[in-house]
């Protein structure tokens, strides 16, 4: 297992696996790790030779508003968890090393961040892009993995990779959820004991419009009544902030739903934001 958290040493290292024709894999994290995160780590070693897991939480992808200086953190924990997924790597780099003063250099995808996220967080893809491109250029990967719990970034940043030219095979993982359909969060820890049951409202939701669809219903206006409905039924005080029917890889709204339709949405509840999605035809 090997630990770095220069940037020096780590280009030194990504050229010398290159040079000795190792296949790299790159699992880039924020930290917090649970079972999701393992999964792309234990995915990305099935096709690679070594696994760089980077543990960064971006300053650039949050707003001032939201959550970065309680964003959990367990670095020990962390490093047990990606030994044990079979992870060689770990890239722990410094806020001040990858945004040293005077930076001023972002990456930005245009269109497909003006949806869905992008909408609610304007300035979080640009933060995306930016730090997951530095880290393919410090880490050189042949494939990185990425969940499709956060379905947009995944898109987004397929897109980064084929526009900027990464040699980049660029793999999309399934998300992994809790035995309620919870899918995993770091911030799922933010719930008290008392809240966290009332979590599984967007999965309940998702799988209603899944039902609804597979017996025959098309209309999105429809199926996201019955959705909030059902979150409202689960917890009272949620707030729905949207629940989107769009097609999978453009992410263009769709009214009827279609075959490629996937359906996003993003919840507050108790203080917490939670996104899901699922593909529905
Ligand atoms: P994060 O640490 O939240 O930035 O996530 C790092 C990577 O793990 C991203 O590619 C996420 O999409 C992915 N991820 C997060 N939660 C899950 C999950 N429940 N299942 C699968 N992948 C996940």
């Amino acid at each position: 297992m090997t630990i770095i958290r220069s940037i020096s040493k780590m280009q030194k290292l990504s050229r010398e696996l290159a040079a000795e024709g190792k296949r790299i894999g790159l699992v880039p994290t924020m930290g917090f790790l649970h079972d999701g995160h393992t999964s792309l780590i234990k995915r990305a070693a099935r096709s690679s030779d070594v696994v760089i897991t980077t543990i960064f939480v971006n300053p650039t992808q949050f707003a001032p508003n939201e959550d970065l200086s309680r964003y959990p953190r367990d670095e020990k924990g962390d490093i047990a968890k990606i030994k044990s997924a079979g992870g060689e790597v770990i890239f722990i780099p410094k806020a001040t090393d990858i945004y040293p003063e005077e930076f001023q250099t972002y990456v930005n995808v245009e269109k497909l961040t003006l949806t869905l996220e992008g909408k609610v967080r304007p300035t979080h893809f640009r933060g995306v892009t930016t730090v997951v491109a530095k880290l393919f250029n410090l880490t050189r990967p042949d494939l990185a993995v990425f969940g499709m719990k956060d379905y947009q970034q995944a898109i987004v940043l397929k897109q980064m990779t084929r526009d900027l030219g990464y040699p980049i095979k660029f793999v999309i993982a399934p998300t992994v959820r809790e035995r309620d359909g919870l899918a995993m969060s770091s911030r799922n820890k933010y719930f008290t004991e008392t809240q966290r049951p009332e979590a599984r409202a967007l999965y309940y939701a998702l799988r209603t419009a899944r039902e609804m669809v597979r017996s025959g219903c098309k209309e999105t206006s429809l199926i996201r009544r019955e959705m909030k409905a059902v979150i409202k039924a689960t917890c009272r005080t949620a707030q729905v902030e949207y629940i989107e029917f769009t097609h999978l890889e453009s992410l263009k709204p769709v009214k009827q739903i279609a075959k490629g339709t996937i359906c996003s949405l993003a919840v507050r509840m108790h203080g917490v934001r939670l996104i899901d999605n699922m593909k529905l035809l």
